[in-house]
């Protein structure tokens, strides 16, 4: 049997390229443009470069990006201010607050100031619980990436046995929901779950997140399985040997012959994120637009 390695970038360019046609569509039909806002605190290198990323990504599909930095040491009240503003602009359609902030700062607190309906990253406990209930709103981008990747694959969910290592809120939870609504029998592994390997094996789907090297070795994975890694680890130097320092939580060489379908790292869920944070944003300025906002 071949393993289908899945192509995250080519479907991250087709889920951008959809966007890119549809905000055209949305401009020619409303004469507004929808707008991204990222907000950044500190002057982290990695976040920088991720909410450059985004910044750039917006303005390629057409979006208006608006870019907010707030020095390392701004406190509560001064990040509030800022995410109430953009909360009251209707120029900005989307809000972003780029995580992890400052270690004197509350991130989900922050989060949960933002405007559900301009939540792009579906963290506010508002979106948690529409989800959770089923409910129309803004899911989470990286969790939303996979149910893409999922479809891709044409992996069926109805009746399938999904199991998702990992319960964080911005990754492990809201996939199970997603699953769930899919119809999958969805089953959450965590730090304390008994027979890791065992649970795992019995799986259709396994998802990692984790952010653990390779912690899914081949005894996780039934033979024909779809596997799903998100795990995005940055090796030292010496521990990549000539290799590239980023690997994800799945041991993917072992893991390779089992698996009917795999994503890779990099290139698999990765480049998804940012695809579904544009969509999100585009259906955030759509939904704005039918409140009469
Ligand atoms: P997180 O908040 O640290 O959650 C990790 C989860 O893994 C927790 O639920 C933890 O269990 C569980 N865990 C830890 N060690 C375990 C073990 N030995 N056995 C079983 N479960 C274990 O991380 P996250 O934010 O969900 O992210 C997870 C990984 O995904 C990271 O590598 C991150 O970089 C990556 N990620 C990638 C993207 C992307 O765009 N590709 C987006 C988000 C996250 P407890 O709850 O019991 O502690």
């Amino acid at each position: 049997m071949s393993t289908t390695i899945i192509d995250g970038k080519a479907v991250a360019a087709r889920v951008r390229a959809e966007v890119a046609r549809d905000v055209a569509d949305f401009v020619a039909r409303t004469g507004r443009t929808p707008g991204l806002a990222t907000v950044l605190v500190g002057e982290d290198p990695a976040s920088a470069v991720y909410v450059g990323g985004k910044q750039r990504a917006c303005a390629e599909v057409g979006m208006t990006p608006f870019d907010h930095r707030l020095p390392v040491d701004a406190s509560h009240e001064q990040v509030q201010q800022t995410l109430e503003g953009l909360n009251a602009n209707p120029d900005v359609s989307g809000i972003l607050l780029q995580l992890p902030v400052p270690a004197h700062l509350d991130g989900p607190s922050l989060t949960g100031l933002i405007d559900a309906v301009k939540d792009v990253d579906g963290l506010t406990p508002v979106n948690a619980g529409l989800l959770s209930l089923g409910r129309e709103g803004l899911r989470p981008c990286t969790p939303l990436g996979v149910m893409e990747l999922l479809k891709e694959t044409g992996a069926q969910l109805e009746s399938a046995e999904a199991v998702v290592i990992g319960r964080s809120n911005l990754f492990g939870k809201p996939m199970g929901a997603l699953l769930l609504a899919g119809n999958a029998t969805v089953t959450t592994c965590h730090s304390r779950t008994r027979d890791l390997p065992g649970v795992c094996a019995r799986a259709d789907i396994l998802i990692a997140a984790v952010g653990r090297p390779r912690i899914v070795t081949a005894d996780f994975v039934k033979q024909g399985a779809v596997v799903i890694d998100v795990g995005m680890n940055r090796l030292t130097p010496e521990q990549a040997g000539n290799k590239s320092g980023l690997v994800g939580d799945v041991d993917f060489d072992a893991v390779l012959p089992r698996a009917s379908a795999i994503t890779p790292v990099p290139g698999g869920v990765g480049p998804m994120t940012i695809a579904m944070l544009l969509r999100n944003t585009l259906q955030a300025a759509e939904m704005q637009v039918a409140q009469g906002r």
